[in-house]
């Protein structure tokens, strides 16, 4: 039992615990506000889920066993003595239940902190750094586990028979006490120096939670409980009339939100992020797990120097900007926006949109980016499309098909609109997508429309390299045409256009129901409208577009459509669903030269060259483009084609392209 005297070195701990807390949460606390306290009820089910039940964490099974064990055999004993020391006695029964738990869950921790020491310092993956601190934790935790077992061994063995103890690990430990032959004076001593031994790791390293990487312990929980409820492919919205707004974007770390550097201090440095890094897996100058980190150790400098010029009702010194001097050029640009980071981090850090409020400031602020893109800006501004083509040519395709258009349907119903983007309306390969999908559309006689010349690009390019200002501009012309043709549904074969209308139009004020191609292919087979009856025996493999799966979640309706088809034969990567690998089209890169490491589009494609296929199947314009490359830069255009699922669609409604 704790003694009056043991109450003065806990209190020394508390104090020192809740001192350095308060140094931690002061540094998030130089952010702007951002308010995450909706849903209370959602955010603490998400920590139920996450943080206990380790749902993300497991993902990765060995090093996530590791972890939950660990976090068990440091948790529960913890409780178990908080509750039995200070609250009240457990009845005999249940106390011999708890200290066999107990004595199970000891040893699954000491095994498992064995095998993490063996992991980080033996085998050593090489998207771990080992850091004097991982070390220090491992080796605290592990020595208050083998202390509390050795004093039950010694407390076992002085009693002599204890009736209440069901403690296999403890009784064997007893037992070899019995046969040193030791005095039960000497092994009460024992247990006595133990017991100090215990107590005091116990205090110490709860005192060095909030100085070393343990305060994980409590900022992860933090984060997963003040996670962003929003669909995934949101972008924060930026109030570009805001006149009080001295700039646009982030140049400091200060003017991340509260949220987005408590991200920062979350990060356990585990590194799956960065094992499923598209722009890291081919060698270019980005890691997000050390872009995290970056601004984390710049935080730590930075924010007590705020503070203190707070404190004084000062301005804190100017610093330089943050891309330049603590993030490079290159790593800001080189990321696709995949979001891969993001569904992998087991803390839920929202690394994309830290990327993408750097990329504004460059943009808006100091027009400092790609040279590339400055075409891109001058073609969406111009033409509304990023090539800057004559905007009147966007209806070319239409011209040899029955294709309704919005503007000559004056009085005359329609159930959708067709929004057929920029690729699929200029890029000549993906023109033969539009106009497969339009077969199917005509062929099931759906009433729809286009807009032909009056559609513009959905904004999605412009956004995702930091030009808001340019993308709220063609969002807002594409919502004005759509509240004049008081649209209510819309239809579209890419990602990106059905990211941008269905989650981040509602930002700008318009909302309507927005499905993608492959929602609607997989409803009409399901519903036998469509007739999939001509075989397509070919070895396939489906390659998931990151703003369809990881963005939108639509990972299972186009493998049904596949699987619909007669005698096509699936193949899956090991890189698919949550883990596939980006193509290299996002985040601007559709239209900036990849001179950096190896090509993401060709690696991409030796991924699925190792399941073997005749064709490739996708569901965006932007895979349909990087894959059409890939495979004409590997001289395999006779052995190997990338199709969209609505083209295979197509083909087994109609056995052969029409
Ligand atoms: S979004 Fe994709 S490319 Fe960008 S940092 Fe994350 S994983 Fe890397
Ligand atoms: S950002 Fe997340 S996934 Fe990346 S190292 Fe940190 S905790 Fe791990």
């Amino acid at each position: 039992m704790i003694k009056a005297f043991d109450i003065f070195f806990i209190f020394i701990t508390l104090v020192v615990f809740s001192w350095g807390m308060n140094k931690r949460f002061r540094l998030w606390r130089i952010g702007r506000d951002d308010n995450r306290s909706d849903r209370m009820w959602v955010r603490l089910k998400s920590l139920l889920k996450e943080g206990i039940a380790h749902r993300r964490i497991l993902q990765d099974r060995y090093p996530g066993f590791i972890h939950l064990l660990v976090f068990i055999g440091f948790m529960v004993p913890f409780i178990v003595i908080l509750i039995t020391q200070f609250v009240f006695t457990l009845p005999v029964s249940i106390s011999r239940i708890i200290s066999l738990t107990l004595d199970i869950i000891a040893l699954a921790a000491i095994v498992s902190l064995l095998l993490a020491i063996y992991r980080r310092y033996i085998t050593r993956p090489s998207r771990l750094d080992n850091r004097a601190d991982d070390f220090v934790a491992l080796l605290l935790i592990l020595f208050i586990l083998l202390t509390g077992l050795i004093l039950e061994g010694l407390r076992l063995s002085v009693i002599g028979r204890d009736t209440q103890a069901l403690a296999p690990a403890g009784k064997a430990l007893a037992y070899f006490f019995n046969m040193t032959g030791l005095e039960t004076a000497t092994k009460s001593f024992l247990a006595m120096i133990f017991f100090r031994i215990h107590f005091f790791l116990v205090l110490g390293t709860i005192a060095y939670i909030p100085f070393s990487n343990l305060f994980h312990i409590i900022s992860s929980p933090l984060n997963m409980i003040y996670r962003s409820l929003e669909p995934k492919g949101i972008l924060s919205h930026l109030d570009l009339e805001d006149e009080k707004a001295e700039s646009f974007g982030i140049a400091k770390i200060e003017e991340f939100s509260w949220k987005h550097l408590m991200d920062l201090d979350a990060c356990m440095r585990c590194g799956r992020c960065q094992d499923h890094c598209p722009a890291y897996l081919t060698e270019k100058p980005l890691s997000p797990k050390k872009v995290i980190n970056d601004l984390k150790n710049h935080l730590h400098v930075r924010a007590p120097q705020v503070i203190k010029a707070k404190a004084k009702g000062a301005d804190p010194e100017e610093a330089p900007p943050l891309t330049g001097s603590v993030i490079k050029e290159d790593e800001l640009w080189t990321c696709t926006t995949c979001r891969s980071c993001m569904d992998h981090c087991p803390v839920f850090i929202e690394h994309v949109d830290k990327i993408v409020d750097m990329r504004r400031y460059q943009v808006l602020m100091e027009s400092k980016f790609p040279q590339e893109l400055t075409q891109v800006f001058k073609g969406l501004e111009t033409n509304s499309n990023p090539w800057g083509l004559g905007r009147d040519a966007r209806g070319d395709w239409i011209r040899e098909l029955e294709v309704p258009v919005m503007s000559e349907m004056s009085g005359k119903d329609i159930d959708c609109l067709f929004f057929v983007g920029c690729i699929r309306s200029f890029d000549d390969r993906n023109k033969k997508v539009t106009e497969a999908f339009v077969k199917i559309l005509n062929h099931l006689g759906v009433k729809f429309a286009v807009l032909g010349v009056e559609e513009g690009c959905c904004g999605d390019p412009a956004r995702r390299v930091g030009n808001e200002y340019l993308y709220q501009i063609l969002a807002q012309n594409n919502i004005e045409t759509f509240s004049r043709y008081n649209i209510k549904r819309i239809l579209t074969t890419c990602p990106h256009c059905y990211n941008t209308l269905k989650n981040e139009y509602p930002q700008l004020g318009f909302s309507c129901e927005v499905v993608h191609h492959t929602e609607f292919l997989k409803e009409n087979i399901r519903n036998k409208r469509l007739k999939l009856d001509h075989a397509l025996a070919k070895r396939t493999t489906y390659h998931d577009p990151c703003y369809l799966g990881r963005y939108n979640g639509i990972y299972k309706s186009p493998r049904q459509i596949l699987k619909s088809i007669p005698s096509l034969d699936i193949r899956e990567m090991k890189r698919s669903g949550i883990d596939s690998l980006c193509c290299g089209g996002g985040g601007g890169w559709m239209w900036m030269e990849e001179n950096i490491g190896k090509r993401i589009n060709i690696q991409r494609l030796e991924d699925a060259l190792t399941v073997d296929p005749e064709w490739i199947a996708t569901a965006c314009p932007f895979c349909v483009t990087m894959f059409d490359d890939a495979i004409k830069n590997k001289d395999m255009e006779d052995k190997l084609k990338i199709w969209d699922i609505a083209e295979l669609v197509e083909l087994s409604i109609f056995g052969v392209k029409k």
